[in-house]
Parts: structure tokens; C-alpha cells; sequence
């Protein structure tokens, strides 16, 4: 026969905007739970209540882990009704973690249950591990691999859940089986207390405070000590009697030279006991469970609540009774494609200029430089950034340039090579003072004799 002793506290906290504590804890025999309600002055406090009581009216070990499904189901059910009952409540929910002893085929062990981001924690052995996955934006970004685990627990989003009893009950609760040894500590706790207290704080309290009600009342005290932002609400269960097991494993593990202390308990009959383990190595299998959804289901819920809908509300549940909620795109992170597409795009621009520079700087023009002709490299008055610089000055002045050459040659006239131009010039040489009457600047024109005009 698996006992259990357990202790508890809850405190409103220190923030002044939260005026009644929307948290409820249940330590009864064989069940215990926190639900950490939201939505409304009223409708957290009523949520919260009405599924604790629901559970707890719904419950029996007899009916082993599907009968813990049930009674949160029932809980969701009655939140439901409540809701739709009264127009003032109806955009109430809550969270609810629950660690029950439930009975199966062989053994006595405790189910662990949870919807929402109220949390349960397992102290075995002196190190604290999380067994619960919190159903909040932030959370599921990080199981998404959009999110590091750092940046989840400091997310502004980390109060948008995801499931809660009520209105988005969702793929309903996860659930996992737990064998309890002999001196598990496993803590419920609502994000009052993980907000406020680090993880290594926690289990320093669990590990030195034995009685487990003055336990609970430390850790409330030390998030109300870090601020108290939000209603804290703690539920300790510690296993003092496994019926033998964990003697018995002793026993097998000393009687089997090839194990070592570290390796996996074994139940009475040797078996290895992988269970305990299942939420260290991989989380359950949510879709093996009855009328869950499949991971692809998840992933397109997911999307369709974090991206489709930009109002938010009615969607997601922000707690606390003053919270705005805004969902925001997922933040994207650069990616391989991403790098890929700008490094294309920097070779097209580089691309772009350099061919822009090879028109601009590979022309020639003759002009003026300074009361002379002269000939320059690039684009009469430039181009883009490219400015013309002089390339060979002559000794013919402005003055010397025939009157109807004299706009053009003011202006810049451009050729395609040095040769052209200094034809060009030649032929502006060769005629001081007349008027061409034929084009005969052109590349054609044979060079006229190069006779210097000062
Ligand atoms: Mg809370």
C-alpha cells in the first residue's frame, strides 16, 4: 500500500492589482491538485473551485489513470457549464496539475496530470527535475525548436496558455504514470511560485525543509519575498511507504553483479523499471493517447492560434485579472535559406554596380577642363557615383573651338574609345574658326594632320 503525507499553502501574494486569490489547492486522500484560475474579477476564483471540486467528486483510484482523464474531463465539463450558465463568467478557466494514486493490473502508482502552466516537480534522489510540460506560448515555441529554453522562461508571452480547463480545453490534460519510491518528494505548484523562486532554490527548500506543509509554506514565503507578483499556491506530497519496493529493488540491484546503484530500478519480479524514467528520456506519447490529436494537429493548431488569429483573445487565456493580451508572430530565427537568399541577393547588387561602373568609367567624352578641351573618362556629368576624371588635356583653348562645335564640345561629346576623342579633337585642331559642313568627327575620318594651336 503506497502512503502519502502531504502538506500545502497558498497566499494571494504582494501584487496590489490581485485582490482575491484565484489559486485553489485539494489535499485529500489519494489526490491532490492546484488549479490557478483565470478570467474576470470573478471567473478565475469560480473556475478554479468548480474544478477542484469536480475532480475531486470524480475521481476514484479504482479507475486507474483513464479514470484520472475522466474526472478532469468532468472538470472541464462542469467549468464549461458554470461559464455558459452565467454571462459574467463566460471566459473563465483554469490550469490544473493533479498527482493522483491510481490502481492498475500490478501495482499502485500515481498518475500525474497536467493542462495548463501550473507545474509538478519530482525531488528523487536529491535532484529536481520537472515532470510536467507547461501548455503556454512560449513553452510550445520551445518544443517547437522556435525558442531556446532561456528564452521561453523570460518570454513576455509566458502568461498566454495554450490549454486550460474551459473555453480551450484542447488536446485535454497530459498524462503520465509515475512509480513512487520511498522518499520522492513530488511538488504542485501555480506559476506564482516557478516565476519568482529559481529551480535550485526550490529543490534547496525541498531538500532541507522535512515536514512538507512548512516546506510549502517556505517557498510561498520566498516568492512573495521575490515580489509576489501573482497568487502562489504550493502542494507537497511526499512518498513515506512504497509497500517494499524500493527495498525490494534494493535487494535485486545487490543480488546483480553487472547492475550498478545507477542503473534503472527493477519492480519485485526483476522486471526493469523504465516508467519512472519516461519523463527524463522522452515526453509521453500524447498521441497514442484516447482523442488526442496527432503532433501535425498540434503543429496546425498551434499555427492557426500563434499566427491566424492577431486579436488573440478568445484563443489564448492570459492570466491575472488586468492582463491585455497580444499574440505575436512567432519571432522567425536567420536560417540557412535565409543566409542563402542574401548572399544571392548581395551578388546581384554587386553585380548591378559593377556593370553600372563599366558603362560610367569605360566612356570617354571631350570637353572643357579649365578654358581648354579636354578629354575625359566616364559619363558627361557623371553617373551615379561615378564622377568623369580628365584623361589627356590639349593646348586647343575654348576659344579655339569652332562656334558650331562649341555646345557640343561645352556640353561633353561623347565617344566610344580614346582614339575617337583625340580624332575628334584633331578635327577640331584642324578647322580653327570654320564650320564643318559634314560630320567628320566620326571614326572614319582619317586623322588630320596634328598641328598645335595655342
Ligand atoms: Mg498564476
Amino acid at each position: 500500500m503506497t502512503r502519502l503525507r502531504s502538506g500545502s499553502a497558498t497566499d494571494i501574494g504582494r501584487n496590489p492589482r490581485r485582490t482575491i486569490n484565484q489559486d485553489m489547492v485539494l489535499e485529500a486522500t489519494g489526490i491532490y491538485a492546484v488549479a490557478d484560475g483565470m478570467g474576470g474579477h470573478l471567473g478565475g476564483e469560480v473556475a478554479s473551485l468548480t474544478a477542484i471540486e469536480a475532480l475531486r467528486a470524480n475521481f476514484s483510484p479504482a479507475d486507474g489513470p483513464e479514470g484520472l482523464e475522466r474526472a478532469i474531463a468532468a472538470a472541464n465539463e462542469a467549468v464549461v457549464a458554470e461559464s455558459s450558465s452565467n454571462a459574467e463568467l463566460h471566459d473563465m478557466g483554469t490550469t490544473l496539475a493533479v498527482v493522483a494514486v491510481v490502481d492498475t493490473a500490478d501495482e499502485e502508482l500515481l498518475a500525474v496530470a497536467n493542462i495548463g502552466d501550473s507545474r509538478i516537480y519530482l525531488l528523487r534522489n536529491g535532484e529536481l527535475s520537472q515532470l510536467t510540460d507547461d501548455h503556454s506560448l512560449p513553452e510550445e515555441l520551445f518544443r517547437r525548436g522556435q525558442l531556446t529554453k532561456a528564452e521561453a522562461a523570460i518570454d513576455p508571452r509566458r502568461n498566454i496558455v495554450t490549454r486550460v480547463i474551459g473555453p480551450s480545453f484542447g488536446e485535454g490534460p497530459d498524462i503520465q504514470n509515475l512509480v513512487p519510491y520511498v522518499g520522492d518528494r513530488i511538488l504542485i505548484c501555480s506559476d506564482g511560485l516557478y516565476n519568482e523562486v529559481e529551480d535550485d532554490e526550490i529543490a534547496a527548500t525541498l531538500r532541507k525543509i522535512g515536514d512538507p506543509t512548512d516546506a510549502a509554506r517556505s517557498l510561498v514565503e520566498q516568492a512573495n519575498a521575490h515580489g509576489g507578483g501573482d497568487n502562489i499556491s504550493v502542494v507537497i506530497v511526499d512518498v513515506v511507504d512504497d509497500d517494499g519496493r524500493a527495498e525490494t529493488a534494493s535487494e535485486v540491484l545487490a543480488d546483480d553483479p553487472a547492475t550498478t546503484v545507477s542503473s534503472p530500478r527493477r519492480d519485485r519480479s526483476g522486471r526493469r523499471l523504465e516508467r519512472e524514467r519516461e519523463h527524463e528520456s522522452a515526453p509521453p506519447d500524447r498521441s497514442s493517447m484516447s482523442g488526442l490529436m496527432t503532433s501535425d494537429q498540434r503543429n496546425a493548431e498551434l499555427r492557426r492560434l500563434a499566427r491566424d488569429d492577431p486579436s488573440g483573445k478568445g484563443d489564448f487565456w492570459g492570466e491575472g485579472d488586468d492582463s491585455e493580451i497580444h499574440v505575436h508572430e512567432p519571432s522567425r530565427r536567420v536560417t540557412g535559406r535565409v543566409v542563402a537568399f542574401l548572399l544571392v541577393l548581395l551578388l546581384v547588387l554587386g553585380g548591378a554596380a559593377a556593370a553600372v561602373g563599366f558603362y560610367a568609367r569605360g566612356s570617354y567624352f571631350v570637353g572643357l577642363d579649365e578654358g581648354r578641351v579636354a578629354i575625359f573618362k566616364g559619363r558627361p556629368g557623371g553617373l551615379l557615383w561615378f564622377s568623369p576624371t580628365v584623361e589627356e588635356r590639349t593646348t586647343l583653348t575654348e576659344a579655339g573651338v569652332p562656334p558650331a562645335r562649341k555646345d557640343d564640345v561645352a556640353s561633353g561629346h561623347p565617344v566610344a574609345n580614346l582614339e575617337e576623342a583625340r580624332t575628334y579633337v584633331r578635327n577640331l585642331e584642324a578647322i580653327p574658326g570654320g564650320v564643318p559642313s559634314a560630320p567628320e568627327e566620326t571614326t572614319t575620318t582619317p586623322p588630320a594632320p596634328a598641328t598645335s594651336t595655342p
